[in-house]
């Protein structure tokens, strides 16, 4: 006589989804000892704007004789305009 074991059914559910959804990434090589010199950061005019949400703001005052399109270029006291010279002293 063979007796059948009780069939302990478990019912596991679908156990599927328990891999991580974002594998590490991997470490940021550090580029050291390249050169001695650091390289300048490129900039575009991406770099003169700036997104707040909807809004946008310029990080450079615009010419006021060029107009819209010709930023500024920041100095420690002052804005110049390198397509006309125009001079804007910064105020304190
Ligand atoms: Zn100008």
């Amino acid at each position: 006589m063979s007796k059948k074991p009780p069939a302990a059914k478990k019912e596991e559910p679908p156990a599927a989804a328990s891999a991580p959804a974002v594998e590490a990434a991997p470490a940021k090589k550090a580029e050291k000892g390249k050169r001695e010199k650091k390289h300048k950061q490129e900039k575009g005019v991406h770099a003169m704007y700036k997104v707040e949400g909807e809004k946008l703001s310029r990080a450079r005052p615009i010419c006021e004789r060029c107009g819209p399109g010709y930023f500024m270029a920041d100095h420690h006291d002052r804005y110049t305009c390198g397509h006309c010279g125009f001079t804007r002293y910064k105020q304190k």
